[in-house]
């Protein structure tokens, strides 16, 4: 179905169009219909599929046909797990809603206060905010949750990964029963599911996918490699490719920074982005990243949450992620809205655990590749599909 025949007036017609959005994806066509309806959702999609705007359009849409707006009042609430993510989301508000007069903000910990108070005074129709600092200035009674109209559960199984679940429960029953409410997730698993039993009555559930990020357009493939040779596989890697541009998971802080200074020996430039550099860092290194002013960026899991950036040819995962729905999540920076995408792994013996998990939940076995003088001396076995892990093993006997 094309945009025109979803239900949104010009204005956010006019906003697809200057995007260069031709149609909508999947989920815009089950979701966009359903919220503009009023219905709750639960929704299992993942980054990359178009879900923002499924949700952001309709309730731009919504708003936009009453234009009340009292000050510390938001009439929309979008939870999110990460800053990265409350930024990107309200980006998004920004650029569909760019001929409405609707007022977002991205709201976080780990800056001044002032700034978002004062935006709430001033007048504020929907606030995109980590569940810690929304709680935070809720305390405060800088922001009234009574006008609420419309919550959404953005990232659910990361907000929960992340230990949010109590936040979370505390805002759900601050904001008015009658609320709309929607709840997006990569994955509804069991703990998901439980928090839409509680938080959201009667939904319309939609799933696009399970394994839709891993298809068709992402090319994945492993590279095995001994442990101690990672990094210069990496730097063979970048140079022997004509990547434009390359998004590098590591697993932590410290790692991340020493691969930048290895890489930098090796005469390539990268920039390491995680949890330890501040905000305006972050925030810069993300802009110059999305500009293309930063070819290779080094980043940790949780920090590279949410990272939108346009046609991004290559995510390479340094370290291998766990769980294996991170890497489903990892792989979908690239190939975003169904371009063509690359997923290169480096993978070590002591891996070939996580990697059976990674290829059970994928349902098959990724491509390998050997690298001439980097063939590994420790060479990683074949996966075992359907590989239960121990401790789940152990439950299940029980
Ligand atoms: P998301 O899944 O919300 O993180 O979106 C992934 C990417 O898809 C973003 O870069 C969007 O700008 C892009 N996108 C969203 N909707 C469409 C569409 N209908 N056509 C093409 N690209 C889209």
């Amino acid at each position: 179905m094309p945009f025109t025949k979803l239900g949104l007036s010009a204005p956010l017609l006019n906003a697809i169009e200057k995007v260069g959005y031709d149609k909508p994806t999947t989920i815009q066509n089950k979701a966009i219909p359903l919220i503009l309806n009023g219905d709750n959702l639960l929704a299992a999609a993942q980054t990359g599929t178009g879900k923002t705007a499924s949700f952001v359009l309709p309730i731009l849409e919504k708003l936009s046909r009453a234009e009340t707006q009292r000050k510390k009042r938001a009439r929309a609430l979008i939870l999110t797990p990460t800053r990265e993510l409350a930024q990107q989301v309200h980006q998004s508000i920004e650029t569909y809603g760019q001929e409405l007069s609707l007022k977002s903000m991205a709201m976080y910990g780990g800056v001044d206060y002032a700034p978002q108070k004062q935006a709430l005074i001033d007048g504020i129709d929907i606030v995109v905010a980590t569940p810690g600092r929304l709680l935070d200035l809720y305390g405060q009674h800088a922001i009234h949750f009574d006008e609420v109209e419309c919550l959404v559960l953005d990232e659910a199984d990361k907000m929960l990964d992340m230990g949010f679940i109590e936040a979370i429960n505390k805002i759900i029953a601050r904001v008015p029963e009658d609320a709309q409410t929607l709840l997006f997730s990569a994955t509804l698993s069991n703990p998901v599911r439980e928090l839409a039993r509680s938080a959201i009555d009667n939904p319309s559930e939609i799933s696009i996918a399970k394994h839709s990020a891993s298809k068709g357009n992402i090319k994945q493939w492993i590279v095995t490699v001994d442990k101690d040779i990672k990094s210069s596989l990496l730097s063979h890697l970048l140079t022997e490719n004509s990547w434009s541009q390359a998004l590098i998971f590591i697993e932590t802080k410290h790692g991340a920074a020493k691969l930048v200074s290895q890489l930098e020996k090796r005469g390539i430039q990268a920039e390491a982005f995680h949890s330890g550099r501040n905000q305006k860092v972050r925030q810069q290194l993300i802009e110059d990243f999305k500009a293309g002013n930063i070819q290779y960026l080094v980043s940790t899991g949780v920090a590279a949450r949410g990272i939108d950036i346009e046609n991004l040819p290559v995510v390479i995962n340094y370290d291998l992620p766990f769980p294996a729905d991170e890497y489903v999540h990892r792989i979908g920076r690239t190939g975003r809205a169904e371009a063509a995408g690359e997923a290169v792994s480096l993978v070590s013996k002591d891996n070939f655990k996580n990697l059976c998990m990674i290829e059970s939940r994928l349902g098959h076995l990724l491509e390998r590749v050997e690298i001439e003088g980097f063939e590994p001396r420790k060479p990683v076995p074949i996966s075992i599909l359907n590989y239960v892990p121990k401790h789940k093993r152990n439950s299940e006997e029980r």
